[in-house]
């Protein structure tokens, strides 16, 4: 089915569907003022926990059950979309500059059924009025069902990249972008003095509604972390709030409908101190082959502080996939999910900056230009001073292209038990 009659069935479906329904504005954000419109709560936001079907709870806002057109009222007079990126933990350019970014020019796929941010840029005519306009963003399943969401702000200026206040945005669940799901975004006028002048470039796309182009394959991950107990350093720190922590930094960072992750429930033990990291890696690879486990399930090791000879780490994961053992260690400034994601993302076969792949776009230190986000904490990963997670230089993020490749490899690494 092309987009253009999913649009129109989902148009003419829309009024009798229980999955549309529309957010209240009490999440009102004013551009260039702060009031807690940094990103960092959910000013509005898709389903949260709750099932739309069931009712629609939403992030920071709640079912008011009053249909929205989403083309009612006064298109924005001098103010157009300049850039829409999705964000679900590296950013990916649907439109720049004004223009459409064509799908071949993506450096990351859009994943469905994954969370993520989505925000809007927007322009400002010469002699711009600051004042109060609504974003709205109509979603539109292959089903034909719709969902509106609005968000108001105060538009001082041009939106800031680095400033999500100055950006009409959505914090979605990951039931907001599913296969075939379509998007159009229009910026309105909320009062009846508007200026007078063109409304172009207001929508996007101009009519009717553009696809994601998501990838609908299933990408998941299971992850069992061995707890590795050694002659010398402290005692490795096991929590389910430790553990909370860890699956939060790995499902933001990697291309993930779903993560499991569990502790092993025996520890491994190894009489005093271990010569170097390989000899800790050997354990989880023990534990695995003790446990039987399938092949989609990857085994970390973990061990405290300083639990070998050349030791000093403040934590130190391994894994496996296979008899294919990879180790690591380091202290990084986001503790043990930094070293878990670049441990696993060995198990997702990706090699150190300075190895083996020559099409890795960025330097030997993994330095790249692109902003993040982390769903967690519903916050922007700056888009520069940052380093790709296979790379040894701190701060670390999931650079496009590691995300893009674990994704493929994701989707060529089907879960089992299908
Ligand atoms: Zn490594």
């Amino acid at each position: 089915m092309n987009t253009d009659s999913r649009i129109r069935r989902g148009l003419r479906s829309s009024r009798s569907s229980a999955w549309r329904f529309a957010l209240p504005s009490a999440a009102l954000c004013l551009i260039g003022v702060a009031q807690g419109c940094d990103g960092s709560g959910d000013a509005m936001g898709v389903g949260g926990s709750g099932s739309p079907s069931g009712g629609g709870s939403a992030e920071g806002g709640s079912d008011s059950g009053a249909p929205v057109d989403p083309e009612e009222g006064t298109r924005a007079v001098g103010v157009s979309i300049s850039a829409i990126e999705v964000n679900q933990a590296v950013g990916i350019r649907l439109v720049d500059g004004g223009r459409p970014v064509p799908v071949s020019e993506r450096r990351a796929p859009i994943i469905a059924g994954r969370p993520g941010l989505f925000r809007v840029s927007v322009e400002t005519a010469e002699g711009h009025r600051v004042r109060e306009l609504e974003g709205r963003l109509t979603l539109t399943r292959s089903d034909g069902t719709t969902k509106v969401l609005t968000d108001r702000r105060l538009v001082v200026r041009a939106s800031s990249d680095a400033d999500l206040g100055t950006q009409f945005h959505w914090h979605f669940d990951e039931t907001a972008i599913e296969e075939g799901t379509t998007f159009a975004v229009g910026i309105f006028e909320t009062s009846d003095e508007a200026p007078a002048g063109a409304s172009s470039g207001s929508r996007y796309p101009e009519s009717g509604s553009a696809a994601f182009d998501e990838w609908a394959d299933r990408l998941e991950l299971k992850v069992v972390l061995v707890p590795v107990e050694t002659g010398c350093g402290s005692k490795l720190l096991v929590s389910d709030e430790a553990l909370e922590g860890n699956r939060k930094y790995i499902f933001d960072a990697f291309p993930l409908q779903k993560l499991t992750i569990t502790y092993r429930e025996a520890w491994r033990k190894i009489e005093g101190c271990p010569s170097g990291v390989g000899e800790i890696a050997a354990e989880a690879l023990a534990a695995r082959i003790e446990d039987d486990a399938p092949d989609d399930v990857l085994y970390a090791a973990l061990s405290g502080p300083g639990s070998f000879a050349e030791g000093g780490a403040l934590g130190q994961a391994f894994g496996t996939v296979g008899s294919a053992p990879y180790s690591g260690n380091g202290a990084g400034p986001d503790g043990v999910g930094a070293i878990i994601v670049h441990e696993l993302g060995h198990n997702l076969g990706r090699p150190h900056p300075w190895e083996e792949d020559e099409s890795y776009p960025y330097d030997d230190e993994g330095g790249y230009v692109g902003w993040g986000y982390r769903r967690s904490t519903r916050m922007l990963v700056p888009s520069d001073g940052r380093h790709d997670v296979m790379s040894y230089t701190y701060p670390t993020w999931m650079s496009e292209y590691t995300y893009r490749k674990c994704a493929e490899f994701l989707k060529d690494h089907p879960p089992s038990g299908l």
